[in-house]
């Protein structure tokens, strides 16, 4: 299809009147995507920004909260350029930190169960989930406690249960994590961080 550079021009006013020139055979979504990118960066420009710390390593990388006026509620979250740490640089965790927010529609928000060799969730609340996981890891602790090793040494062991820490626990919640682990006897204990 050919297009004149007049045609061309009605054709974008046009476009917030609400015509698709998707219509026309032309893909908008980079165009649409460069849109939201600047309209995102006028809120930047008149939000209140509001500096913190990511609280996931002991890297300790500065971050840049921008927080709508009207509402108070965080739109944005990126490195902050004037720390002098990461410089407004941020690793994969740091740089996924607004995915944790409440803008994130796709957050876990309630307990979801699955029987052993079942097919289907279902919601739970979290006496459920507490009371099942302490009744599971006292089981498969009983069964699997070591008390001595082979040489007759005191170990007081559990081999039969493992630890992986998830990408989303932070610095306090790991270092509870590790107590809990190892009051447990636990010796498996790893972080997703170290992958
Ligand atoms: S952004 Fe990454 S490197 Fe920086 S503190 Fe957070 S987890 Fe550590």
């Amino acid at each position: 299809m050919q297009i004149t550079r007049r045609g061309f021009l009605t054709l974008t006013g046009a476009v917030g009147g609400g015509v698709a020139l998707s219509s026309l055979g032309l893909n908008l979504n980079p165009t649409k995507a460069y849109a939201e990118e600047l309209g995102k960066m006028n809120r930047i420009k008149i939000a209140k920004q509001v500096t913190t710390i990511c609280c996931y390593c002991s890297v300790g990388c500065g971050l840049v909260c921008s927080v709508d006026k009207a509402t108070g509620k965080i739109f944005n979250i990126e490195g902050d350029a004037d720390h002098p740490i990461n410089e407004g640089s941020l690793c994969a965790k740091g740089a996924g930190f607004f995915d944790l927010t409440e803008a994130n529609k796709h957050r876990l928000t309630k307990v979801l169960y699955r029987k052993p060799y079942g097919t289907e969730w279902e919601e739970k609340d979290w006496d459920f989930a507490l009371s099942r996981m302490a009744r599971l890891i006292k089981d498969t602790r009983d069964k699997g406690f070591v008390k001595k090793n082979a040489k007759g040494e005191l170990v007081n062991r559990c081999e039969n249960i493992g630890h992986y820490g998830s990408s989303n626990v932070d610095n306090e919640e790991c270092w509870l994590i590790s107590v809990k682990s190892r009051a447990l006897g636990l010796v498996y204990i790893d972080h997703q961080a170290r992958v």
